[in-house]
Parts: structure tokens; C-alpha cells; sequence
């Protein structure tokens, strides 16, 4: 048999592993304690790693002497305890449906701290903001005249900022779904907006943006031109408070380029059939085989970035026009107040999915399966795949063990209900009741798709308590 050489050559992707987590791997009947308590997957939560996250930020917006304002984006995880958290720690929390918006407000945040920036809004989620003078960011004119229609039944105003997109980037417009095109806007707010026209009781605030992808330059490119934007309708008395430059701040999920690299290198060797495959039933993962010729990308976030979360942050901030001027200047001298809605970057490191072995069996390809007691819904990426090498707690280490590559498959009785795509190179086969540790989870990873088919019940979120740190099991509250 050739295995032994094939595992040699599973490519590794170590994920880069916070303290709390260590500490935490180094505790394993804790840990089968907590499964045994909630069931099988729980998502565990650390809001110290959420905070030191926003503090990162914050030191970039202080260094540059920039009026700011962080708001987590929400819809990133579910949990109740981030918004506790925010509140806290004094920053914003960026809303996206009805209930989002409730229990911000019935967390007490303060609704100057809060953002609506739903993609859909309805007359609910519309009423509680107008009643509670929450920011709407409004996304096209039909919204807008419900605004005005809510704002009149309920006799009050509406503070709005105005979502935009179709900024010029290397003499293209770049595409969103979403917004005004900001060649619009001017015209729509002198026409439309404010005292004797048919948007009375709109009451312009600031400017809104959220890019798809992850490219710094079109970030700095679209400030540039919404705080030129903000200049012209200053002319006109639309007064721009502030500029919010949205989500998608790159983050690092990984230990090392050389893996990340190795990794792409093997995956397109095994789509080519030049070496036995690395995922399950060689999903290229983006890539594909097309007469003889390896085409397309990978399809998956990229896991592994060097300009990440504050880098990130001061690149957009420090961009500067040929004639010299910088965001950070221009900002300063419009008065205006830059915001931002960093979601998955905020829970960097912030939280963990833990989940038991059901059993072991080899299919007709001669693959290890190791069936988990989860679905692939509880650890679910938009993209491809999470392409993370979880830990393996063995309940015994054994000492004739072998290297094994092995896939682990969920509860669904789909054949796509693959937990990890990737093959995972391990020192030995896991047994029943061994737990599966997935790093870094709590950004959209662990819940954003969770559904409950078969009934089964949704997994138990968890928070570390963190004045009690280090006692087992009480160490632990339920969100
Ligand atoms: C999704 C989203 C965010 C957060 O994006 P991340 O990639 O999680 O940082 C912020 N603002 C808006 C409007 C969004 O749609």
C-alpha cells in the first residue's frame, strides 16, 4: 500500500490558535463534559478576543487623530453576548432585520449607537428605528417613501444615511446590487429630501458604503469620492456627518504563507490527476480540468492574508491622491466622522465549534469517513470550503498508531453533507468519542446557515466566563 507516502504529502493548514483556545484543547474531559451537558456540536465564545480586536482598530482611527465610530456588524454571529459585549465596550452594533434591531434596543445600546442597514426593511423593522430615532441607511427611492410614509403616520422624523455604490475604480464602475449609484444622489437629496418636498421628513445624516471583496485601494477610492460627494452637497446645505466605509476587513486565519501556498500548489496537482486527491471525490474547489488545462480559482476566502484587520484598516486610511493629499486629511478638514462594520474580523480568535466522533467506516473509494455528531450547516462557508485543519482529541494515544487521511461527514442524510471538504492528514484514526475542534468559527462559520433539518436541535452557544477562567464547567454560560 502506498498510504503512508500519500499522507506524507496531505498538505497541512494550521490554524493560528489564541491561548484561551490551547487552553482549553489541554482540557479535555472539560470540554467532553460540556458535550455530554448540551449536546454535540456546541460553539464556544470568548468576547476578550471580540474586544481586543476593536482595540486593534481603535489605536489606527487614534494614531491618525480620526473622529470614529465602530459598529459590529451583527449579522456575523448570532449570539446575544457580542452585543452585551459592544455595549460595554461603548462601541456600535450594525443592524440587519427586526429582530437584530430588538434586542440591541432591549439590550439597552443606545440607539445613537445603533445602524439599520437591512437589505430588506419592512414596515416593522422601519416603525421600531423612526420610534427609537435609529440611523436607516436607505438603499433605493421605494424605501425612502416608506420612510416617509411610517414617519408621517407616526408624526416624527427619520435620521437617514444614503447606501451608495457604482464608484469609478481604473475607469470602471465597480457593481453592487446594493444602493444609490452615486451619480444619483446629488439630484435625488436636492429634488427629493428635506422641507416642502415629497421626503420631508428624511433628515440627511451621512454617507454609507459596503464593498464586495476585499480590495483596499477601491475601499480608499470609494472614500475619496463619497467625501467628494460629501463636498458638493455641503454647496447644497446636505450637511455629511459621517462616512461609514462598511464591513469586509481581511483577517488571518493561518500560521503560514509556505501551507497556504503548498496547499493551492497540491490541490491543482490533484485536479490535474497528477497526485491522488486532497478533497472529497477531488472537488477542485473552484478549480477544474478542462482539456488537459487546469482553469479558474480558488473559490474559497483566502485564508491566509498579510495585510489583515488593522493593517487593513490603516492601508484604506493612509491612501493619498497624486497631489499628496491623504483620507485621513481630507476627512479632518470636511469634519467628518469615519465609521465602519467590521463582522468577521471583530471574532478573530472570538470562538470555537466542538464536536464528538459517531463512528469510523471506509467507503467503496478505500477513503476513511469519520461520521460527527453535526451537519455540514453547523460549519458552513459561503465559499467553497473552511479550509482549516481542526484538532483531534483523542480520548488514547495510541503508541502503534498510524498516519491516516480521513474525511469527516455529517448527520444529514445527503451525500453532500461533507463537514470539510479537504482531507485531513491525522497521527492516528479517531474513535468513538473523540472530539473535533474547529478554530475560529464564530465569524458566519458556525451558524450563519445552521439549519434543523431532521429536527435536529440547533447547537448550544456557549461564553467563556471570563472573571472565572480556569475552574471547569461553571466556567461556562449558555447565550
Ligand atoms: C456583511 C456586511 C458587513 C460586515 O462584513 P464583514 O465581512 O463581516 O466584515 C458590514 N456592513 C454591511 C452593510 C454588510 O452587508
Amino acid at each position: 500500500m502506498n498510504t503512508l507516502k500519500e499522507m506524507d504529502t496531505i498538505p497541512a493548514l494550521k490554524p493560528i490558535t489564541a491561548a484561551w483556545i490551547t487552553g482549553l484543547l489541554n482540557k479535555p474531559d472539560d470540554l467532553s463534559g460540556l458535550l455530554e451537558k448540551w449536546g454535540s456540536p456546541v460553539n464556544i465564545h470568548h468576547t476578550a478576543s471580540f474586544e481586543q480586536n476593536y482595540e486593534e482598530y481603535r489605536q489606527v482611527f487614534e494614531e491618525l487623530d480620526l473622529d470614529h465610530l465602530v459598529f459590529f456588524a451583527r449579522k456575523a454571529n448570532k449570539c446575544k453576548g457580542f452585543v452585551t459585549k459592544a455595549k460595554k465596550m461603548g462601541i456600535g452594533v450594525d443592524t440587519a432585520s427586526l429582530e437584530e434591531l430588538a434586542q440591541c434596543l432591549e439590550a439597552g445600546i443606545a440607539p445613537e449607537k445603533l445602524v439599520v442597514t437591512a437589505a430588506v426593511k419592512n414596515r416593522e423593522l422601519i416603525k421600531l428605528a423612526l420610534h427609537n430615532r435609529v440611523l436607516v441607511i436607505v438603499d433605493n427611492e421605494d424605501e425612502a417613501h416608506q420612510i416617509q410614509a411610517m414617519a408621517e403616520e407616526l408624526g416624527s422624523y427619520a435620521k437617514i444615511g444614503i447606501r451608495i455604490s457604482g464608484f469609478f475604480y481604473e475607469g470602471e464602475k465597480l457593481y453592487s446590487r446594493f444602493g444609490f449609484d452615486i451619480e444619483e444622489v446629488e439630484g435625488f437629496l436636492r429634488n427629493r429630501v428635506g422641507e416642502g418636498k415629497s421626503l420631508s421628513r428624511l433628515q440627511y445624516s451621512g454617507l454609507h458604503f459596503h464593498l464586495n471583496g476585499y480590495s483596499t485601494d477601491q475601499r480608499s477610492v470609494a472614500l475619496i469620492q463619497s467625501m467628494e460627494l460629501a463636498k458638493r452637497l455641503q454647496a447644497h446645505h446636505f450637511s455629511t456627518q459621517f462616512i461609514d466605509i462598511g464591513g469586509g476587513f481581511l483577517m488571518n486565519y493561518l500560521e503560514s504563507r509556505e501551507q497556504w501556498l503548498k496547499f493551492q500548489e497540491e490541490l491543482r496537482a490533484a485536479v490535474s490527476l497528477k497526485r491522488p486527491p486532497i478533497t472529497f471525490g477531488n472537488d477542485g474547489l473552484g478549480f477544474s480540468l478542462i482539456d488537459g488545462k487546469i482553469q479558474g480559482g480558488l473559490n474559497t476566502y483566502s485564508f491566509w492574508n498579510d495585510t489583515c484587520k488593522s493593517g487593513f484598516l490603516k492601508k484604506i486610511l493612509s491612501y493619498s491622491l497624486p497631489d499628496g493629499t491623504d483620507i485621513a486629511s481630507m476627512a479632518k478638514q470636511l469634519n467628518i466622522q469615519i465609521r465602519m462594520e467590521p463582522g468577521r474580523s471583530l471574532l478573530d480568535q472570538a470562538g470555537i465549534t466542538v464536536s464528538r466522533v459517531a463512528f469510523r467506516k471506509k467507503d467503496s473509494r478505500g477513503d476513511w469517513l469519520i461520521g460527527l455528531e453535526m451537519n455540514m450547516t453547523q460549519l458552513y462557508s459561503s465559499s467553497a470550503d473552511f479550509l482549516l485543519d481542526p484538532y483531534v482529541i483523542n480520548k488514547e494515544t495510541l503508541s502503534d498508531a498510524e498516519a491516516v487521511g480521513v474525511y469527516f461527514t455529517g448527520a444529514y442524510c445527503l451525500e453532500r453533507d461533507i463537514v470539510l471538504k479537504r482531507k485531513i492528514s491525522l497521527p492516528q484514526l479517531p474513535a468513538i468519542g473523540d472530539l473535533v475542534v474547529f478554530i475560529n468559527t464564530a465569524g458566519y462559520m458556525m451558524h450563519f446557515f445552521e439549519s434543523n433539518a431532521h429536527l435536529f436541535p440547533l447547537a448550544v452557544n456557549l461564553f467563556v466566563k471570563e472573571e472565572t477562567f480556569g475552574s471547569p464547567l461553571t466556567d461556562f454560560e449558555e447565550d
